[in-house]
């Protein structure tokens, strides 16, 4: 009895410890990442509430180097259609830029922190696009639409026909060719609800590439998708989806990883960042390490 007490009690003492080594490996191992670009705020309205300066401190712990926001820019919509929960409203983004800036300036012995804002490529919208990126030190092109929401048409997530692709890969190249973009986020979240890897896919996926080739754009490999796919949160394909990077892997295309973190968790999951790395070097892409000009 003495020894069996005995050696459950060690077994649980193991137990903890190798709970603490997962938790180390997962929450507090040094990132891979030197910079990452693509982080949102609560102002958007489906990121956690937590503080801007949490992120910041979050990628100081684990050794990001360069910390872009990117959240999701304000459109002029209508007031009675505004909605909540998508992006942040107008009247937020002087403020958004202000906050950002004044970490900046607050951490600017620690890290580098820059302000930017992803994007939609919605041409009726294109003279705001253009201020913001007066306003701005970069933007990200994150395609979830073709149209304003406003307009009543399906998103991205949920193109479940050729057609369907073809409509988000011919707004992404658009916006590609606009000259507005410093990265295409998620360029494979077409796929999303997409039953199968078809010859369909196989089209929309190249063009992108090629698109990349001719406006020298990286895409991105992005984690907010990959969580989602760790959760088993598609109904289709999902992204980052190996078919669309084994193209681009081909075609020789610029990969770069961004996290898209919504919340501060992400940023801490540097096995997660860590299996991105792997699998991108395992196809024979190497990730930019960081954006011309974002240094
Ligand atoms: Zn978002
Ligand atoms: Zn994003």
């Amino acid at each position: 009895m003495q020894a069996f007490l005995h050696s459950r009690f060690r077994r649980n003492k193991e137990n903890d410890a190798a709970r603490k080594i997962r938790r180390g490996c997962l929450y507090m191992r040094k990132t891979m990442l030197y910079a990452n670009y693509h982080t949102h705020t609560y102002r958007c309205g489906h990121a956690s509430m937590e503080p801007d300066e949490a992120y910041v401190k979050a990628a100081i712990e684990t050794g990001i180097r360069i910390l872009g926001f990117t959240d999701h820019c304000p459109w002029p919509y209508s007031e009675s259609f505004y909605k909540r929960g998508v992006r942040m409203h107008m009247s937020e983004l002087d403020e958004y830029i202000a906050s950002i800036r004044g970490l900046a300036e607050k951490y600017k012995d620690s890290i580098k922190i820059y302000v930017g804002l992803e994007c939609e490529f919605f041409e009726e919208f294109l003279p705001y696009i253009e201020r913001y990126h007066e306003m701005v030190d970069y933007l990200l092109l994150g395609v979830h639409w073709r149209k304003s929401e406003e307009a009543g048409e399906i998103s991205s997530s949920n193109a479940v026909t050729p057609e369907h692709l073809s409509w988000f890969s011919e707004n992404t190249i658009r916006g590609m060719k606009s000259g507005l973009f410093r990265y295409v986020n998620h360029p494979d979240h077409l796929f999303s609800s997409y039953p199968v890897f078809d010859e369909y896919c196989e089209k929309a996926s190249r063009e992108i590439c090629k698109a990349a080739l001719e406006t020298h754009l990286p895409l991105e490999y992005n984690l907010g998708g990959a969580g989602k796919g760790e959760r088993g949160g598609f109904t289709g394909l999902g992204y980052p989806c190996p078919g669309f990077w084994k193209i681009a892997a081909e075609m020789g295309c610029q990969a770069i990883v961004g996290i898209d973190a919504h919340s501060t968790e992400p940023i801490y999951n540097t096995a997660r960042i860590e299996r991105a790395v792997s699998y991108l070097r395992s196809i024979g892409m190497e990730p930019l390490r960081v954006l011309e000009g974002l240094e």
